[in-house]
């Protein structure tokens, strides 16, 4: 620097005008209350982690946090200075995440490139670098059906038991991960059909269903059942139906249930045929071939389990009883298609 120059100080002090006025402080100042110097003379102890004062010797505070790097650092090459050590632990990965790797830098004899290449084949750092793969792609394929994270979190949990218990032999691992998300639709009461996980993960549907099998039998999962009531909201939005005639459909399933109109249909096709009668009923039409598209059964499946219902309408239905509430003025079963 140039002899003259005054050395740019960090903190001016201007001419204050203002002085007089109480001015909220926008800066905390840690300063010693016995000897108040200003500017403060304060040290960071970092080897017992006290913040002392100095001057006088008072520790001003304990269990400060040591922000320099762990270690020295000579280099200018070879990237980034490793001032920090990688990312926060995940529960998802081994426990071996603390371990330590030989550096490949060395003054250029080549001699750590090549240990570090022998301490990497004798520790399996392998299968944790696959259960990443496949955690990633768990991730993806959730975030692409918008299923929430503690859905791809269970998946993954899920996926990790499998891999250390080798619970699954000889499967691909895109089977097991379909078959993980599927589980885990199932554990989260999200209602996903083993269709929807079919053109998700591209895996066939007889595959996922042998992986879902055995797992079922060697996990000891409480998989809930997939209710209609689940599937209700999703295809009915799909449909473009309104809410109203939705909450019709759910109370329909409900009532179906009860009266035992549609036993051993499958969840699904309940929903379907449900949907499919309810749009009639309230004047918002939806054909079979779209609800059979959405819910993916097929349209003589929706056809049957409607005859059904047509058949006890009177008794799931009770126009008396929707008078007066919204959106059911002049509803009758002449709307509804004969079977
Ligand atoms: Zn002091």
């Amino acid at each position: 620097m140039a002899p003259g120059i005054p050395f740019p100080l960090r903190d001016p002090q201007p001419k204050d005008t203002t002085a007089q006025l109480p001015q909220p402080s926008l800066s905390v100042k840690v300063i010693c209350p016995d000897c108040r110097k200003i500017p403060p003379n304060i040290v960071e102890e970092f080897a017992s982690g006290d913040l002392v004062c100095g001057d006088c010797g008072l520790v001003l505070g304990d269990r400060i946090i040591d922000t320099r790097s762990e270690w020295r650092t000579f280099a200018n090459d070879d990237g980034d200075d490793p001032s920090r050590v990688g990312a926060a632990a995940n529960p998802l990965l081994g426990d071996n995440q603390l371990d330590t790797v030989i550096s490949r830098r060395d003054g250029g004899s080549g001699t750590a490139k090549d240990l570090n290449k022998v301490h990497g084949r004798a520790t399996a750092v392998k299968g944790e670098r696959n259960l990443l793969q496949a955690y990633k792609e768990i991730s993806a394929m959730c975030d692409s059906i918008s299923l929430s994270k503690l859905v791809s979190d269970t998946a993954k949990q899920l996926y990790k038991r499998v891999e250390d218990e080798k619970l699954l032999r000889g499967k691909t691992s895109d089977a097991i991960i379909a078959a993980c998300i599927f589980i885990a639709c199932r554990q989260e009461k999200v209602g996903r059909t083993f269709r929807e996980i079919c053109a998700l993960t591209r895996v066939p549907k007889k595959e996922i269903g042998k992986c879902y099998k055995a797992l079922q039998n060697k996990l000891q999962t409480d998989t809930a059942v997939m209710n209609s009531e689940d599937l209700m909201s999703r295809f009915c939005s799909n449909l473009n139906l309104p809410a109203y005639v939705q909450k019709a459909g759910v109370d329909l399933v409900k009532r179906a249930k009860d009266l035992g109109t549609l036993a051993g249909k499958s969840p699904i096709s309940v929903a379907a045929a449900c949907i499919y009668f309810i749009s009639f009923l309230f004047r918002y039409p939806k054909n079979t071939k779209d609800i059979a598209h959405i819910a993916g059964v097929s349209e003589v499946t929706i056809k049957s389990a409607y005859r059904q219902l047509f058949g006890e309408r009177t008794k799931l239905i009770d126009l008396d009883s929707l008078k007066g509430k919204p959106n059911t003025e002049g509803l009758t079963f002449d709307d509804l298609p004969l079977p």
